[in-house]
């Protein structure tokens, strides 16, 4: 199936054309996005009107220069696949609306996809991972463990009380006068600071489940910065690497325990853990999920960074997997700006295994 993705419901802009083969493999033969990062970064944030409006000020090139890049028309496709939600109402609109208007002009079949389904199924595009398996999406706007046991039949298995972990990051870099997206200034200030100096909390650790807190480390990171004022380079850096060990021990021990009651629940199958979202690109949260995995006898899955933080390959490819199951959806689909991965549709008993 050859398929084209739009994606819109946050601060990207992309468009992507990717082939799924008949053995069940991905081929990814356009990739075309465009970060409006510099759009937002005055406000220190995604403002969703400037969003919107940058989405459809760039959508029409986007997605003509992916469908140039793959080298086809749209008559050579077998579906158009675009982001139906969650994300931003506006944006979601503006690639939702683009997708239909393709899918009628060449009588092409839509597919409204779940921008989280999108995430949970990019490593058996990059990785050819099989069901059932466990997922980590952590990103700006979600951060939940997923357990992924077909396509539409995920089941959440806990998740974040308050903020996510991409936010947490981005409000912590704030707080510490760091530019923003704040991870990535965050992870960087970090590698010249000393983990061990202030001692964060891990907050909800020692409860049980699943479930994840990361509001109270980041007003932990206020507090220790009030005590320390005037805060130095060097504090700021200490002040990174302690909030990025609480972070990461967090993330690493409920991603043991999610594995162990992988184990319980599938006895037989190898346990696998795919990461996604684009704090997926942490360096030091890695190296802790990687820890959680050898200690629990599973195989981490990584999926490139490109394909770890929003982008079109992703929807074109979780629009592939559903095609070739005869999920499609009609013109009249609806936006979904809160649209639970639990809630996505199944296919038939049996199918999509
Ligand atoms: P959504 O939540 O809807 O998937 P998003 O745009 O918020 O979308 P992504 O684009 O996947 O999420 O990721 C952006 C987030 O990842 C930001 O919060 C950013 O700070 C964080 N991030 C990026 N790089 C790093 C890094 N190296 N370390 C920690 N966090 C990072
Ligand atoms: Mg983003
Ligand atoms: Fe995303």
């Amino acid at each position: 199936a050859l398929v084209l993705g739009i994606e819109t419901s946050c601060d990207e802009t992309a468009a992507a054309v990717v082939r799924r083969k008949a053995d069940g493999r991905g081929e990814i033969l356009s990739n075309v996005v465009r970060s409006q990062i510099d759009d937002h970064a005055l406000y220190g944030g995604v403002v969703p009107e400037i969003a919107a409006r940058a989405h459809i000020a760039m959508l029409d090139g986007i997605v003509r220069l992916a469908m140039e890049e793959a080298g086809i028309g749209f008559a050579d496709l077998d579906a158009v696949a675009a982001t139906a939600g969650p994300g931003l109402i506006g944006g979601v609109i503006v690639g939702l609306m683009t997708a239909k208007a393709i899918a009628l002009a060449a009588d092409k079949p839509l597919i409204a996809v779940n921008h989280l389904e999108a995430h949970a199924l990019t490593a058996r595009l990059t990785d050819g991972v099989a069901f059932p398996y466990l997922m980590l999406l952590v990103s700006g706007g979600h951060t939940q463990f997923v357990l992924a046991r077909g396509v539409g039949d995920y089941v959440r298995l806990g998740s974040t009380i308050d903020d996510a972990l991409g936010e947490a990051f981005d409000k912590t870099a704030k707080l510490l006068g760091l530019p923003y997206p704040g991870g990535p200034a965050v992870e960087k200030a970090a590698r010249s600071g000393d983990g061990k100096r202030f001692n964060l909390p891990r907050p909800l650790l020692n409860r049980p489940g699943l479930d994840m807190s990361f509001a109270g480390l980041k007003t932990a990171v206020r507090v220790a910065a009030e005590r320390a004022a005037p805060v130095s380079d060097q504090d700021v850096a200490d002040l990174c690497a302690s909030f990025q060990e609480a972070a990461a021990d967090v993330v690493a021990s409920r991603a043991k325990r999610a594995l162990e009651e992988f184990a319980q629940m599938f006895a037989d199958v190898e346990p696998v853990l795919v990461i996604a979202g684009g704090v997926a690109a942490n360096t030091r949260l890695r190296q802790g999920l990687d820890e959680a995995a050898r200690a629990t006898g599973a195989r981490l899955v990584a999926p490139p960074i490109h394909l770890c933080t929003d982008n079109a390959a992703m929807i074109a490819w979780a629009g592939a997997e559903r095609f070739v199951l005869g999920l499609i959806d009609p013109l009249s689909v609806s936006p979904r700006p809160r649209w639970p991965l639990d809630a996505t549709a199944k296919p038939m008993l049996g199918e999509g295994r």
